[in-house]
Parts: C-alpha cells; sequence; structure tokens
C-alpha cells in the first residue's frame, strides 16, 4: 500500500497492515496473522478477511464523518424500519456457510459509491455476476473485448460537467448512424456490452471513464478491428456533443477477452483500498477508496487529508444517484437467464448469509457505545473466535465509555426521514474533526481481542 508511515519506523511486524514503500527488507514480510507484504512494490499480497473488514469499518467511520448528514452516514449506525413492528433489533449472527459473523437489524444505504460496508456486499455478488457472464459468453462461443472511453481532462476541470459530457458522449455514440455504418462496414455485430463507469484523481484532475466488456458472435473478431470501430465512433460522438476530440492513444481503447477477465477478478473495492497508489512519487490515480484511506491514514504521500476529505465530499455528490453497472437491453437474458436479478438495495437487505445463527442481541446504547470506540468490526472477530467473548468485550467497552453495561437507558431514538437530507453543493458543511481517531478501528480489536482472557 504505500500508505506512508514515515520511513525511519522500520519494524517489520505491525498490528495494523500500514507499511512504507522505503523498506529495505527481504522480498516478503508477515504483517498480521499471515497478510504478506511485497517489500518491492508495497503491495499487501495476502490479506486476512479481518483486516479487510477492520479496514472497510475504518473507512465507514470516515464515510460517516464527511457525510454527517447524508443517508450513508446513518447506514450501519441506526436501527432499521421493519414495517408495521417498529424497529429491527440488533443482533449478530455467525453464516454457517463461510463462518463468517456479521450484523442483522441495521439500516443499510446500499449505495456503491460512498458506502464501503454496502460497496463491498453488492461487489461480492456483481463481481460473481459479471464473472458468469464471460464464462457463459465463452460457452457460447462469443467473443469478448475489453473498450476503455474517455474524455479529455485537466486539474480544475468541474467533474460535473466532465460526467455530463461523458454522458451525452456515450448516448450520442449509441444513436449515431456514424458509428452503425462503420460497424457495418467492418462487418461487426455486437451480442451486447456490459458498462461500468469509474473515476480516478491524479496529476490532470478527475480522470471519469467507462469500462465495457463487448459480447461480439465472432470470437475470431481481432481487437484491431473493434479498437477502428470504437475509436472512430467515440470520436465522431465527442465532436458531435461539443466535447474536445479525446486523445487518439487514450480516447478509446480496446483489449481482448484476457483483459476483460482480470478487470472482472479483481471487481469490487478490496483491490482499490489496498493496492499502491505511488509509482515514481507521481500520483497515478486515486479511486474515491483510495481517497478515503488517504483521509484515514493522515499521511499519505500523495494527497493531504483536508484535500482528499474535500475532493472525497465532491465525488460523492457527483455520483449521487448515477448507475455503477449497465447491462445492455437483452444481454442478461441471454448470458444469465436462470438469474434473478437483485437491486443494490435489495443485495444490500438481506443478510450476509441466509443460513446463520444469533449468536447475540446487543441494546441501542451498546451499539453506540460499540460505535463510538469504533469496535464493530473487533466485535466480529471476537464473535467469529469464539461467541462469549461478545459479552466480554462489550463489557469492556461499555466500562471504557463509563456506562453500566446493563444499562440501556439513553439510546438513541431513530428520528426516520430527518436523517435523510442530503448535502447541498453550495453549503458545505464544514469537516468535523473525528470523535475518535478512525484509525484506532484497524488496531484495536484484534490486538485488544488477543489480550482478552475468559
Ligand atoms: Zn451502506
Amino acid at each position: 500500500m504505500g500508505y506512508g508511515i514515515p520511513a525511519d519506523n522500520r519494524a517489520v511486524k505491525r498490528p495494523l497492515g500500514i507499511v512504507t514503500r522505503n523498506y529495505v527488507t527481504p522480498p516478503s514480510v508477515e504483517l498480521y496473522q499471515g497478510d504478506l507484504l511485497d517489500t518491492s512494490t508495497g503491495e499487501i499480497l495476502t490479506r486476512t478477511p479481518q483486516i479487510a473488514r477492520a479496514e472497510r469499518w475504518a473507512l465507514k467511520s470516515v464515510v460517516n464523518r464527511l457525510l454527517s448528514g447524508d443517508r450513508v452516514s446513518k447506514c450501519m449506525v441506526l436501527r432499521a424500519p421493519i414495517s408495521g413492528q417498529g424497529l429491527a433489533p440488533i443482533e449478530i449472527h455467525k453464516g454457517q456457510t463461510h463462518g463468517k459473523a456479521f450484523y442483522h437489524g441495521l439500516m443499510a444505504c446500499g449505495s456503491v459509491w460512498t458506502c464501503p460496508v454496502c460497496a463491498a456486499k453488492i461487489a461480492e455478488r456483481r463481481r460473481l455476476e459479471l464473472k458468469q457472464a464471460i464464462e457463459a459468453a465463452k460457452l457460447k462461443g462469443f467473443g469478448v473485448y475489453f473498450v476503455t472511453l474517455t474524455i479529455p481532462h485537466g486539474v480544475g476541470d468541474d467533474l460535473h460537467q466532465l460526467l455530463a459530457n461523458l454522458s451525452a458522449s456515450l448516448k450520442r455514440m449509441s444513436q449515431d448512424q456514424h458509428f452503425r455504418r462503420i460497424k457495418k462496414r467492418l462487418g461487426i455485430e455486437i451480442e451486447g456490452f456490459i458498462r461500468a463507469q469509474e473515476v480516478t484523481y491524479g496529476d490532470n484532475g478527475w480522470h471519469p471513464h467507462f469500462h465495457m466488456i463487448v459480447f461480439t458472435p465472432d470470437r475470431s473478431l481481432s481487437c484491431s478491428v473493434l479498437q477502428q470501430a470504437y475509436s472512430e465512433g467515440w470520436r465522431s460522438a465527442c465532436v458531435k456533443s461539443g466535447i474536445p476530440e479525446p486523445d487518439s492513444d487514450y480516447g478509446c481503447t480496446v483489449q481482448d477477452g484476457s483483459r476483460a477477465a482480470n478487470y472482472v477478478s479483481k471487481w469490487g473495492i478490496e483491490d482499490e483500498m489496498t493496492k499502491s497508489h505511488v509509482k515514481q512519487g507521481k500520483c497515478s490515480g486515486l479511486t474515491p477508496w483510495g481517497l478515503l484511506r488517504a483521509v484515514l491514514d493522515g499521511n499519505a504521500p500523495e494527497i493531504a487529508p483536508e484535500p482528499a476529505a474535500a475532493l472525497f465530499r465532491l465525488y460523492a455528490h457527483a455520483f449521487k444517484g448515477r448507475r455503477q453497472l449497465h447491462w445492455s437491453v437483452g444481454l442478461r437474458a441471454k448470458l444469465l437467464p436462470e438469474q434473478v436479478e437483485l437491486s443494490d438495495q435489495e443485495l444490500v437487505d438481506r443478510p450476509d448469509d441466509e443460513r446463520a445463527a444469533l449468536l447475540s442481541e446487543i441494546s441501542t446504547a451498546q451499539w453506540k457505545a460499540i460505535r463510538n470506540a469504533r469496535a464493530q468490526a473487533s466485535i466480529l472477530d471476537a464473535a467469529e473466535s469464539d461467541p462469549r467473548l461478545i459479552s466480554v468485550l462489550v463489557a469492556r467497552i461499555m466500562a471504557k465509555a463509563g456506562i453500566d453495561s446493563g444499562d440501556a437507558a439513553g439510546a438513541p431514538e431513530y428520528d426516520g426521514l430527518r436523517h435523510f437530507t442530503g448535502l447541498h453543493p453550495d453549503t458545505p458543511p464544514p469537516i468535523p474533526a473525528p470523535f475518535v481517531n478512525e484509525r484506532h478501528a484497524l488496531g484495536f480489536c484484534l490486538a485488544d481481542i488477543g489480550r482478552i482472557r475468559l
């Protein structure tokens, strides 16, 4: 990762799995419970699911602070309303399928753009669907290609405007007669496509782009032929939309199916949370999760926490309501006819594991103390290692907070829709200081649990 622990801090074993790229160490070192670090690239090679989960909750804590007042900040905080029955109890379940513990009864926002907890859960399902789609396409003998489309951008460009330009060009291309004629001339037929919208932030400002997995009935079609058609189609669409002509090398690229498969295998936030963003000291492009990570770490070499926080908030506003993944009409029926299509919200509202056992119920006062201690991930770690640890850990957290663990008085009340007011772009609220440093969430748990005796 390269998230900037000072170079003189050369401890090899760190409980948080945060390391510097300046180490002079063997090719790989063990960080924590099996997390392996590649010392040449600074990337974490293997990470325990517990560390990944702790990182998600730590980032979630940052989001709650940056977007306070937004729906995402209430996600995994408030109890979920059950129609006609009031509020759901907060429970800890343990799935029988994978042995993972999870919370049940909490409101889930379903945001793929801003919520690390929901985005991870949704991405898990979407990754599987994308993988199955490519496999099904190959079985049918389809060609699979990976197309990337972007538009010129520079420092200071308005993200809202860039996204509007990108969408306008895309719409134009899908309806463009010129593009249709080129495809016909080159003998290209398209079965369908899956399109993903993404953005990074780097030396040239915001870099919004689309990736498309394009399926053709003819698998012998060469990439260069498809490149010819899409490059000209994209150029024509951009010009007709009144935006600058895309770069002839980078505006549109077409790669083969192996690139598509590789892209799909990394779909989700785990990879983006951990990969090194620093190459030769240049900021080659931070994903939104990378921006959050810079806020969390506070000493990232690429960007200071304050601008990273401001950029994330701008991004959150610009992407609100946008679709992340789009399947062309009829493609799902061709490739995944058996599968029920679930919305993002439907996905996060489902329990993590359908086959799960109830381990414990926690009061709203206990949940508040757990949240204030940034110990949400720790409780789940405890639940997985030994369910008896839950009450021990909760009691310790309550004691630390000066609350009797049996006393649920003073629990926060759900106040319905009042919470769900969005941010207005013209009046960004000040960034409140963290109540407890979110980094705490990364280190608290596993180190602390290790000391607990039953
Ligand atoms: Zn959420």
